[in-house]
């Protein structure tokens, strides 16, 4: 490349001018999606090594972006960025050796800018470009010093032009490491999307042999209908695995803090295992360490999940002797107590080399585990993950053919007399929930099955339903009758849910009616556009009975 072209400053130093390709070369910059993301060891070990080699009291990576130099890494200097304008860096890009300023003080071009004349007092600079294959000029790798130097000796610019290659193989490896991202956030989006498509349908099936069971069958009627439900539930359960699994890799996970009753929810575990345990002859022990209190702050959901999968486990690997699930006080420190969870069978056991591998996503012990116990091998990579996002652990103690010990240690917070009060008031609601509600509910709904199965939950519940199938008509029936509670799919032809609440809650008269999203969407994002369109609250499909009547005795009053 020529040498850099100049335009003078007023205040009297001297700027260079952007590249002949400043357009294309601004473009690679952006696609390398580097600009103004955090620190990474891999480039802070370069400017490390050059500042020692060189001996400078600063060294940079310095990225020459629009009107400013980007430091990606520095050395010695707690700078993030400065104009470019003021950039030594913008001259040395021009350049296809090291550029070297060996006294700002006496070169022009220099003397009077202000990183010379005042803070950080720059007087030496060598910079070497940093060239990509395509030979773009991004920025330079350099190194800096506030005194002014004789010479900089050919090993010194080996050095600096050899780790000036490094940093372009750093970028070229940032930017993989981004598409691979990218790639992998379309496959876990893709995942979440597919479990949801197939759940809804799956709802239906459930749903409706739900219905079916409360006709009259039978005997073998309903023996049919009882492996239907049974096959939809464990189809069911594969799919919410593998749905959490791909909230975890698209990072959409997230915890729901509230006060429990930890001791119920770890004996409601062991109620449901019982009657499959005792037609195995296998015992199931409980025990619940005297110095715990028994109401905490946390995920009940992903705790019951996580014991859930354990004592499943327990009770699949297990053909003689007993199953227990112990509960231990660690330690505790101010409002946080430590605890372990532990859960114990007598079962086939792990093999030793296998105990580490049983954590990883769709790992099983040995390859025979499949045929003889099915499963996915997702579970337990499930309740890692969980323990981890929750502040714990989890691991495994393991001897075949004598038994298995899975230990989750988990910190909690104490919950507080007045969030127990809290809590329990809300229980009071759930003993009521035997009692009829008697709401009128406006459902707007397209699937007509959806529309069958919901209708036929609320009216179980004591509810007067109504339906509309898209979100004009739902419009039109809010307007002129009477409801409760609007159940709203969010997507629907002609209008969909979002458009027709932001038009209902354009109606003042209509400000206190509460709508309550239906959404099949797995991630926390749709949660906030329900928000923002004017929902109270959503409910996830494909619904739960308990979770909608929840809901409806919150709203519909
Ligand atoms: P899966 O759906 O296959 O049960 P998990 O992730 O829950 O998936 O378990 C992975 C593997 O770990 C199982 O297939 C089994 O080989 C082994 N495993 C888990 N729990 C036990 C246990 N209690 N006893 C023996 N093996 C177990």
């Amino acid at each position: 490349m020529e040498s850099a072209k100049h335009k003078a400053i007023s205040d009297g130093w001297i700027a260079a001018e952007k590249t002949p390709d400043e357009e294309a070369r601004q473009k690679a910059l952006d696609h390398y999606c580097i600009l103004d993301t955090g620190p990474a060891e891999n480039f802070d070990h370069i400017t490390e090594l050059l500042s020692r080699q060189l001996g400078t009291a600063f060294a940079l990576v310095s990225l020459v972006d629009k009107s400013r130099q980007w430091f990606k890494s520095a050395c010695g200097i707690d700078a993030t960025e400065t104009p470019r304008d003021m950039a030594f860096c913008a001259h040395a890009i021009w350049s296809d050796k090291p550029f070297v300023v060996l006294n700002a003080l006496e070169d022009e071009r220099f003397r009077k800018n202000p990183l010379v004349d005042s803070e950080p007092h720059i007087r030496f600079y060598a910079g070497m470009p940093l060239i990509t294959e395509d030979g773009y000029r991004l920025g330079t790798l350099c190194a800096i010093d506030t005194k002014p130097r004789k010479s900089l000796s050919k090993q010194e610019e080996d050095i600096l032009s050899t780790l000036a290659k490094l940093v372009v193989d750093a970028m070229a490896l940032h930017l993989a490491n981004v598409e691979m991202k990218k790639q992998s956030d379309a496959k876990s989006i893709f995942l979440a999307n597919m479990s949801h498509e197939i759940r809804t349908p799956m709802n239906g099936v459930i749903g409706m042999a739900n219905l079916l069971g409360k006709t009259k069958l039978t005997k073998k009627q309903g023996n049919y209908l009882e492996a239907i439900l049974q096959s939809g539930e464990s189809l069911m359960g594969i799919i919410n695995n593998i749905l959490d699994i791909s909230k975890i890799e698209a990072g959409g996970l997230e915890i729901d803090e509230h006060v429990f009753d930890l001791h119920h929810v770890l004996e409601s575990i062991k109620n449901l295992f019982m009657p499959h345990a005792t037609e195995k002859n296998i015992e199931i022990i409980f025990e619940y360490d005297s110095r715990l209190p028994l109401h905490f702050i946390g995920d009940s959901g992903r705790i019951r999940q996580i014991i859930t999968n354990l004592v499943n486990n327990a009770v699949k690997f297990t053909h003689e002797g007993s199953i227990s699930l112990e509960v231990k006080f660690l330690s505790k420190n101010k409002d946080i107590i430590s605890l372990e969870m532990i859960v114990k069978d007598t079962g086939v056991g792990i093999p030793a080399e296998h105990q580490d591998k049983i954590f990883d996503k769709f790992s099983q012990s040995d390859a025979s585990t499949t045929n003889t116990y099915g499963g996915t091998g997702l579970g337990l990579s499930i309740c890692r993950t969980l323990s981890d996002v929750m502040g714990g652990s989890i691991c495994v103690d393991s001897e075949q053919e004598k038994g298995s010990t899975f230990t989750v240690s988990l910190p909690l917070s104490i919950a507080k007399k007045s969030h127990i009060d809290q809590a329990m008031k809300a229980t009071k609601n759930d003993d009521m929930s035997d009692k009829e509600i008697k709401a009128r509910i406006l459902v707007a709904e397209d699937n007509l099955i959806n529309q069958m199965v919901i209708r036929s939950m609320l009216e179980s519940f004591g509810c007067t339903v109504d339906i509309a199938e898209n979100g004009n008509v739902a419009i039109e029936l809010v307007e002129k009758n009477q409801y409760d509670l609007v159940l709203m799919d969010c997507l629907m032809p002609e209008k969909d849910g979002y458009q027709a609440t932001e038009e209902i809650r354009k109606n003042k008269k209509l400000a206190g009616l509460a709508i309550v999203a239906l959404t099949a969407d797995a991630f926390k994002e749709n949660q906030k556009k329900c928000q923002e369109a004017g929902m109270n609250d959503f409910l996830s499909k494909p619904l739960q009975e308990e979770c909608l009547k929840e809901k409806i005795q919150q709203w519909a009053r």
